[in-house]
């Protein structure tokens, strides 16, 4: 299995899932149709699919471009009937996804959405906008405790998965990661690494969810570094996970 990054609109990735045995290929959030197209015919291979993880626009503006050219499987949550344009197969929790001879499957992650899904293939999740490398999605449908309830669920993936997210964050997630946990070392030099690299102009997706486990303020629930930290200027907060996941939710939302 291939995978190539398409960097769509501003801070935007699509992702081109490409089997090498048939050729075929799925693109993951096609923010707009003419680049994806483009890639496409660079790489030779025959589009199939495409898979959305939610239906914001920013994700799936390019549904209808791709679909006026030819016709396409459509994948999204099945909820999301009617929000996304030109939806074919709705779809749930550990359903399967078959892209040529390569098969995925569908975790189903709400929270920044209501029908927001996750599309695990092997080791690469692919997670639009609910785990973020180094953040976490706006609840802009879900409550705090679907959103934790969801980060939950990818923080039980392999710690060597590839986390490729909907978007090219990473420099400001961690900007205000260290604000909560500046003693954390592994954070710390992550920042380093990433300023180097988007000073390059370079992608700092993907990530694995180890490096997330170990620097994600939102996974971090039980850091006492943290909590201690939210305390000094919330004094009521309670310690349990869903809280403190929300505080955090909403300090970043002003961040
Ligand atoms: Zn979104
Ligand atoms: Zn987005």
């Amino acid at each position: 299995m291939k995978i190539v990054q398409i960097p769509l609109l501003r801070d935007n990735y699509g992702y081109l899932i490409i089997c090498q045995k048939t050729n075929k290929a799925a693109i993951v959030d096609p923010s707009e149709a003419e680049p994806v197209s483009r890639r496409v015919e660079q790489e030779k291979v025959s589009l199939t699919a495409i898979l959305n993880t939610h239906h914001h626009r920013d994700h799936t503006g390019g549904n209808e471009g791709l679909l006026a050219k030819q016709s396409l499987e459509v994948y999204g949550h099945k909820s999301d009937q009617g929000r996304i344009p030109g939806l074919t197969r709705g779809v749930d929790e550990a359903e399967e996804i078959v892209i040529g001879e390569e098969r995925g499957k569908v975790l189903f992650i709400p929270g920044h959405t209501t029908g927001h899904v996750a599309y695990l293939f092997g080791n690469n999740l692919f997670c639009g906008d609910t785990l973020f490398t180094a953040g976490c999605g706006r609840l802009f449908e879900g409550t705090a405790q679907q959103m934790h309830a969801s980060l939950k669920k990818l923080m039980t993936l392999p710690d060597d998965t590839k986390v490729y997210c909907g978007h090219e964050y990473t420099e400001s997630n961690l900007r205000f990661a260290i604000t909560l946990e500046p003693k954390n070392h592994k954070l710390v030099s992550r920042f380093e690494r990433i300023q180097g690299l988007r000073a390059r102009g370079q992608s700092t997706v993907p990530s694995t969810m180890e490096e997330e486990k170990q620097t994600n303020p939102f996974l971090r629930w039980d850091s006492k570094e943290i909590q201690t930290n939210l305390k000094a200027s919330l004094p009521d907060l309670r310690p349990d996970p869903v809280s403190v996941f929300a505080t955090v939710r909403k300090l970043k939302d002003a961040f």
